[in-house]
């Protein structure tokens, strides 16, 4: 039997934001050809390349720790996911849809930005400095996504939505 130790657990976390990244990747292209504004379809253009190196960086870390890289269903991406695909089904038309668009993406970058900041800890702890570099890179872009998010929202997702009422 495998040890359930913290090696395990950074391997298991692993495919399990591998698993998310590549459904992320998939939805990219339906919320980019979804949203009404032009930034906010270049925004979710510019993420989904974003992900694709983040796919990328991912494949390295299992490289660093010698193990094949997998995916494990992530049960809450794809309940993220799905309340994404109802606000686009739901809104579609709406003054409000991109607003929605956002909350729903920006619920993606939270869960993103849990699951890249325990395993940079992690990957600290197991002493994997080139690891560490790696997911902090994707930390870094998580977060700037998020908040290039809250400002498109600020500035007109939301104010188009409430003009609407
Ligand atoms: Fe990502
Ligand atoms: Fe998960
Ligand atoms: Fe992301």
């Amino acid at each position: 039997m495998t040890e359930k130790n913290l090696e395990n657990l950074f391997y298991d976390t692993l495919k399990d934001i591998y698993y998310a990244e590549r459904k992320i990747a998939k939805s990219l292209p339906k919320m980019a050809r979804g949203a009404q504004s032009p930034e906010l379809k270049a925004a979710f253009e510019k993420h989904l390349e974003e992900t694709e190196g983040q796919i990328e960086r991912l494949q390295q870390v299992f490289d660093i720790i010698g193990k094949r890289a997998m995916g494990k269903t992530c049960e809450a991406i794809e309940g993220i996911l799905a309340e994404g695909e109802e606000i686009l089904e739901e809104y579609e038309g709406a003054a409000a849809l991109d607003a929605g668009l956002i909350s729903a993406a920006q619920a993606v970058e939270h869960y993103e930005i849990t699951r890249y900041g325990t395993l940079k800890r992690w990957a600290e702890m197991l002493e994997l400095p080139e690891a560490v570099r790696l997911l902090d890179q994707t930390l870094q872009e998580e977060s700037k996504t998020d908040l290039d998010l809250t400002k498109l929202a600020n500035a007109s997702s939301n104010p188009t939505a409430l003009a609407a009422e």
